[in-house]
């Protein structure tokens, strides 16, 4: 909308979050069995907020993330139930039509790998424009205009001369940074990061990190930002949801989650962590592996790794509670858990 005293276009407060997902569960159907990818996975996100899922490979992080975007592949998969409520439409119940929409729209979402993402036959200009055409209705010369706009946006050099540039005619820096610029052309109101970084050397990390932040400042976006990155998540996020065999399992807003953890498993991911004032000290290692998903402890997932693991956590599932300070933990004994360090 346009604001008449700041004498420039902001984004439109609308009330709520703008991401509801709740208690979403989904299972991979496969010749080798049944594993349960989602078991009850619940989080939200407001405007112009950064959300941080963390947790190692296989926790669910990106299938959560494809199921908001309605990109999973199903079959092998199948949606059991829960909620996706893009401002309170429930997406999992929205026709394709309507999802396809919301994609690009609503939501949009950057990979890992932007070499398997973007189209190696076509030029980078081309699928930008592509989109404006075609959803925007955009002549071929306005589409040409926006996307040189977008690859300066995104601080690509000579953005003019590049538009017409091929994939692999980038380095991987400047790959993720068009594909940044092809997720805005719809300018898009949540964007989801699948691991933005992982593949660029420290330098192009924080570069792409800074970009995404500056963006999503300028445009009050909201920002899911999947990662294992510690590191990344301290310097970037407002909230964090902390994921582990397919649920969260601890939430909790950044400063409060660093200082006082909630959950083993964010004590252990903390204690794991190299820090300046604990020079010379061992780093403390996550004992055992991730569950296959396909055969989740009983009880706690967390428990045969746990060093708090009492009788209780091989039997019973613990439910994921609000505690004091708008907070959320997964663990029997979240409120004895001391300070962090
Ligand atoms: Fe550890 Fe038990 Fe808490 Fe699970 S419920 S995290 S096993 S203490």
């Amino acid at each position: 909308m346009y604001d008449g005293e700041q004498g420039e276009f902001v984004a439109e407060r609308k009330t709520g979050p703008l991401l509801e997902v709740e208690d979403l569960r989904v299972e991979f159907r496969t010749r080798d069995g049944v594993a349960s990818v989602l078991n009850g996975v619940s989080y939200y996100v407001e405007a112009g907020e950064t959300l941080a899922v963390l947790g190692e490979s296989g926790s669910g992080k990106s299938v959560t993330a494809q199921t908001i975007m309605g990109i999973l592949d199903v079959p092998p998969a199948v949606v059991l139930g829960g909620e996706v409520r893009f401002h309170g439409e429930n997406l999992l119940a929205a026709r394709p039509s309507r999802r396809m929409e919301v994609r690009g729209d609503g939501i949009a979402m950057i990979f890992q790998d932007a070499l398997s993402a973007l189209n190696p036959v076509f030029t980078v200009g081309f699928q930008i424009e592509e989109q404006l055409r075609v959803r925007r209705g955009m002549s071929r010369a306005e589409a040409r205009k926006r996307a040189i706009e977008l690859l300066d946006l995104v601080k690509i050099p000579n953005a003019k001369g590049r538009v017409k540039s091929y994939p692999h005619e980038f380095s991987g820096g400047m790959r993720q940074r068009a594909m940044i610029a092809m997720s805005l052309a719809l300018d898009p109101e949540l964007l989801i990061a699948d691991e933005p970084t992982t593949a660029l050397d420290v330098t192009v990390q924080a570069q792409i990190m800074d970009l995404l932040r500056d963006i999503q400042r300028e445009r009050d976006m909201g920002l899911i930002l999947i990662t294992h990155d510690l590191g990344v998540v301290a310097e970037v996020a407002d909230r964090i949801a902390v994921m582990y065999a397919g649920r969260i399992v601890e939430q909790a807003d950044v400063f409060a989650l660093f200082r006082e953890p909630r959950h083993p498993y964010t004590e252990a991911l903390l204690a794991s962590l190299p820090r300046l004032d604990l020079k010379g000290q061992e780093l403390t290692a996550i004992k055992g592996l991730p569950p296959s998903l396909a055969r989740i402890p009983s009880g706690c997932p967390f428990h045969p790794r746990c060093a708090r693991a009492r009788d209780v956590c091989t039997k019973d599932v613990p439910e994921f509670r609000r505690l004091p300070g708008d907070r959320f933990s997964a663990c029997h004994f979240a409120e004895e858990l001391v300070r962090h360090g």
